[in-house]
Parts: C-alpha cells; sequence; structure tokens
C-alpha cells in the first residue's frame, strides 16, 4: 500500500469517526427533547387552568386569550416537533427553552405580578431551566423572565397588585404539589435511564464483540487481580493460553464465515464445559485465555482434556469433514512470579511448546 492510499484510508476512516459522533449527538438531542415534551406538556396544562381565573380578572382581549391557550396546549407539541426534526435537536430545545422563560415573564404580567401565581411560573420555569441547562439557563432565563414581564406590563398597560385573594390561593395550591413531584417523577425516571445507559456501556467496554467472553483488555485486569489476591492469600490459580491449531488454513480453506464459527464454537465449549469461577477471555484473534482459581494444574489438564474431546466430536453444519483442535499452555502461579506478566509469560512459553511439538496438546510451563 502506497503513502497516497494509506493516507485516504485513513481519512476516510476519520469520516466515519466524525459520522458516528455526529450521529450519537444527534440521537442524544433528540431524546433530551423527548425528555422535555411530557413535562412541558402537563406543566403548561396546569399553568393554564390555575390562571386562567385570574385572568379573567384582567381587562385582556381576546387575542391575549388566543395567544396564552395557544402557547398552554399547542406548543408543547410544537416545541418538540421543531427540537426533533433540527439538524441540532440540543441547541433547538435550548431555544425552546428560552422561548419558555420569555412567555414566563409574558405570563408574570398578564397576572399583574399576582405573588403567589407569579411564584408558580417561576418556579415551574427555573427548576426546568436549571435542570435542563443548569445555571446558565437559568440565569440567562431570570433576566429574560423579567424583561418579558415588564414589557407585557407596560405595552397593555395593565393594573399591577401583588395581592393574591383567599380563592386565588386555593386555585394555585395543587399546582404547588402536583408539579414538583411530578419534575421528581421525570428526575428519577431519567436518573434510572442513564443508570441503565451506564451498565450496558461498561458491559460493552469489558466484553468481546463477537463471542461475548471478557476482552483482553478487561481479562488482564481481572488477572492482575486473581494475582495480587492469590500471592495475598496463598492461593493456588492456574492459567491457560488457548490457541486454535492452523486456523489461517481453516479461513482459507472454508472461508471467513466458518472460521467465525469455529471461534464461537471454542468459545460455547470452553463456557460448557469449564466451572463458572473460571474466568475466560478472547485474548487475540484465534487465542484465548483461562484463569482458574483454586484449580491445580492436574485438575487444569484434566478440564483441557475434556475440552479437547468435545471438539473432536464436534461437527460443523457447513463443513462437516472440518476437525478443529486447539493448543494449550498451562501456567501454574509460582512463589517466585514477581509480577502477573510473568505469569501469563510462563503460559505462553507453554503454549509454544505445545506447538512445537506438533500441535492438539497441552503442555505445562516448566
Ligand atoms: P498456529 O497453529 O501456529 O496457531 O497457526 P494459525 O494459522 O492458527 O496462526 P495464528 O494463530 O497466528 O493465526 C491467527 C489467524 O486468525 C490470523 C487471522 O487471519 C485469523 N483471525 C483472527 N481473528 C479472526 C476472526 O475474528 N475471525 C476469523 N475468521 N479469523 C480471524
Ligand atoms: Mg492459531
Amino acid at each position: 500500500m502506497n503513502q497516497q492510499q494509506i493516507f485516504s484510508r485513513w481519512t476516510s476512516w476519520q469520516a466515519r469517526q466524525q459520522a458516528r459522533f455526529t450521529d450519537d449527538y444527534l440521537r442524544s438531542g433528540q431524546r433530551f427533547a423527548r425528555r422535555i415534551w411530557l413535562p412541558r406538556t402537563v406543566g403548561h396544562g396546569i399553568s393554564f387552568l390555575f390562571l386562567a381565573p385570574i385572568l379573567l380578572t384582567q381587562p385582556l382581549s381576546a387575542w391575549w386569550w388566543l395567544v396564552l391557550s395557544i402557547y398552554a396546549f399547542i406548543w408543547p407539541h410544537v416545541a418538540w416537533l421543531l427540537a426533533d426534526r433540527a439538524a441540532n435537536p440540543m441547541a433547538a430545545e435550548q431555544r425552546n427553552l428560552t422561548f419558555d422563560s420569555v412567555m414566563g415573564g409574558v405570563w408574570i404580567g398578564a397576572i399583574g405580578l399576582n405573588a403567589l401565581p407569579s411564584i408558580l411560573i417561576l418556579m415551574m420555569v427555573n427548576m426546568n431551566n436549571m435542570g435542563a441547562g443548569g445555571v446558565k439557563l437559568f440565569l440567562v432565563g431570570l433576566l429574560l423572565q423579567a424583561a418579558a414581564c415588564f414589557t407585557t406590563i407596560a405595552i397593555i398597560n395593565l393594573p399591577v397588585d401583588i395581592t393574591t385573594t383567599p380563592l386565588e390561593m386555593w386555585v394555585c395550591l395543587p399546582a404547588l404539589l402536583i408539579y414538583p413531584v411530578f419534575f421528581g417523577f421525570v428526575t428519577y425516571r431519567t436518573a434510572i435511564n442513564l443508570a441503565e445507559r451506564k451498565r450496558r456501556l461498561q458491559l460493552l467496554s469489558t466484553r468481546d464483540g463477537m463471542t461475548g467472553v471478557y476482552n483482553r483488555r478487561h481479562w488482564e485486569h481481572l488477572l492482575h487481580n486473581e494475582f495480587d489476591n492469590c500471592r495475598r492469600y496463598q492461593r493456588i490459580s492456574t492459567l491457560l493460553l488457548i490457541d486454535l491449531d492452523h486456523f489461517k488454513t481453516i479461513n482459507d480453506t472454508y472461508g471467513h464465515d466458518v472460521g467465525d464459527e469455529a471461534i464461537l464454537a471454542i468459545t460455547q465449549h470452553l463456557q460448557l464445559t469449564l466451572r463458572t469461577t473460571d474466568v475466560i477471555g478472547r485474548f487475540g484473534g484465534d487465542e484465548f485465555a483461562v484463569f482458574m482459581t483454586g484449580t491445580s494444574v492436574q485438575s487444569a489438564i484434566a478440564a483441557m482434556h475434556r475440552v479437547h474431546e468435545h471438539l473432536d466430536d464436534y461437527r460443523f453444519d457447513s463443513a462437516p469433514d472440518l476437525r478443529v483442535r486447539i493448543s494449550v499452555g498451562v501456567a501454574p502461579l509460582t512463589p517466585q512470579m514477581t509480577h502477573y506478566r510473568e505469569w501469563l509469560k510462563a503460559a505462553d512459553n507453554a503454549l509454544y511448546k505445545a506447538k512445537k511439538a506438533g500441535r492438539n496438546r497441552t503442555e505445562v510451563a516448566a
């Protein structure tokens, strides 16, 4: 491959990574907009119900009623559509929240700064702003609410009276209870979803995508712990490296799909034959690694003997004449080892010995 080909492969790899990143960002923005849709719909509906009786006491034209009704009942759905279809849903939703701040200010102005309902509107809008956009959106929102409120009062020349009558107070009280509980419920659901996503990501980052056993990085991390624990508590443990014999030839003769099937067959046989306490990892292309806590070399060899036997009996539907064989290097943990890599090295040497001695066998480290 010449330099130009390498460069063009590299740039196309970069473009793919960028596309994947953009895709993830788009979808997380769409999820964000969907999460906000329900609290916005419920919050606006509740607000309208408790504000309508207070608005009736103000000298407002029919146009104002129309605008505020559209905002309460239609805007939550339009806001979601706008964000969902935007090229950048996250930014679109921030704009929607900013608009909510302006409209919150308009409502407060329209009810002439009536104290209790004004505090209720401030609570709802600012809970949303702080929850969705942090301190920055909260502060920007406060400024916009104040500006919109005083502009509304100035434009319509409304009477300002902060007194809340007992009846108005009783109208507001249910909302004071319902909205925070509802907000808490949405926050709780978001936290549960995030915890589930974290668990799935953790699982993905520790597993080999094809076989489902531990990937090399995580398996080595577990081996490191095993090494430390066994030394501290003087426990025995045995390490095995397992490699398919002549796997390149299997790939070349039967094709990569059958090669993949062989890798999956080995994984299945290891999982079904070994104990659940034995820790299996995929170490490389056709190489697996296992450590067996509290297991002697003899027991480990006996276990691998069973795996050899099962593999001998195994037939592939797509290649009935194919026999998969493995070579195994076995290394017990010894007191002389000062680092887990020495343990791995011992198993690797034993595997090399098994390959050199003709393959399809198990060898123990010297
Ligand atoms: P040996 O007996 O000495 O181990 O010979 P080998 O042919 O098995 O040699 P080696 O272990 O070095 O070969 C590994 C081959 O495995 C190279 C690569 O093409 C193939 N391989 C690695 N990962 C995969 C995979 O996920 N699927 C398939 N089908 N082949 C893979
Ligand atoms: Mg091999």
